[in-house]
């Protein structure tokens, strides 16, 4: 069966400041790796928006107000110390929610075995009532929810590889025992959240690493944290939160993590989802800042979620 890739251009009309890493470039940086003759294969869609009653799945109905209040007629409007928003924002944000919701009806109808979802803006630092770290609205949370609502999934596991803990995602689902968020992340570093003592309903799994760790302590904190948790929670879809910022290149922090880390963790995430959850995986860009870095990383993740390589077994 087939990967679906969900992208569209829209999700280059969300404008921030000129110097901003969270910038379009990212996603043509993606798109020009993606165009290689290997990608070929994949089945690509675009996204559909979702309506405010999906958003408020994961948020509260006056923030989605606040942010569509917020919006500028023309210019950029300040939300957050690094979140902004331009004229289409709303509209490009809740696409990038409707492009895991596409992803999610496709691999739960059997039209794909697995999706990656080019989007932008990121989600994993939106929180229940306000905008945070680049992030408007919890895309992980919302797809999640999607499945559970629409699917009947059980139980479904976010694995957040994003260099940045996720603080959105896990207070959404802190005390939600049917969603299982895991996160690797540098720490110290922004936002500040991520010890691997918040550990909310028994459903959260922080594995933090330190500054300069590289493949080796990334795929130990895989293999000793994060895999045997999911495998006592046998979910029925996995969402990864798939920021590539824990690239050695990567501006923003200092993970030194090679394109080859990212598909050895995919690879171990499709074993998991083969086996309890029918090889479901909805697979959703967050962040990564260097468009090299990114881009191939993004592309070592496709191919490996095609199945086009299969990393060494160590
Ligand atoms: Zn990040």
């Amino acid at each position: 069966m087939t990967t679906l890739l969900v992208a569209d251009d829209l999700f280059l009309e969300h404008i921030t400041p000129t110097g901003h890493p969270e910038r379009p470039d990212r996603l043509r940086a993606i798109a020009r790796a993606l165009s290689d003759e290997r990608f070929a294969g994949l089945k690509r869609v675009g996204p559909r928006p979702v309506d405010d009653a999906v958003l408020a799945t994961a948020h509260d109905p006056r923030y989605v107000a606040a942010v569509r209040a917020a919006i500028p007629e023309e210019g950029i409007a300040q939300l957050d110390a690094d979140t902004y928003v331009s004229p289409r924002s709303f509209e490009v944000a809740a696409n990038a929610v409707g492009a895991g919701i596409v992803a999610v009806d496709a691999v739960f109808r059997g039209e794909a075995a697995n999706a990656f979802c080019a989007v932008r803006p990121p989600g994993h630092h939106a929180e229940h009532d306000r905008a945070m770290g680049f992030c408007l609205f919890a895309n992980a949370v919302i797809t999640a929810r999607h499945a559970q609502s629409a699917h009947g999934a059980q139980r479904v596991a976010i694995v957040d590889w994003d260099v940045h803990h996720g603080n959105g995602t896990q207070a959404i689902v802190w005390d939600d025992p049917t969603i299982l968020y895991a996160s690797t992340h540098q720490m110290p570093l922004y936002p500040g959240t991520g010890e691997a003592s918040e550990t909310g309903a028994g459903n959260i799994f922080n594995a933090p690493l330190p500054p300069g760790a590289a493949g080796f302590e990334f795929k130990d904190a895989f293999q000793a944290v994060i895999l045997p948790a999911l495998n006592r929670f046998a979910p029925d879809l996995i969402v990864i939160s798939a920021g590539f910022d824990a690239h050695w290149r990567d501006p923003l922090a200092s993970l030194n993590l090679k394109e080859e880390d990212f598909a050895w963790a995919t690879r171990r995430l499709m074993e998991v989802a083969d086996r309890h959850a029918g090889g479901r995986i909805v697979s959703l860009l967050e962040g990564g800042y260097d468009l090299k870095g990114l881009s191939d990383s993004a592309a070592a993740h496709v191919a490996t979620l095609m199945g086009a390589s299969r990393p060494p077994e160590d």
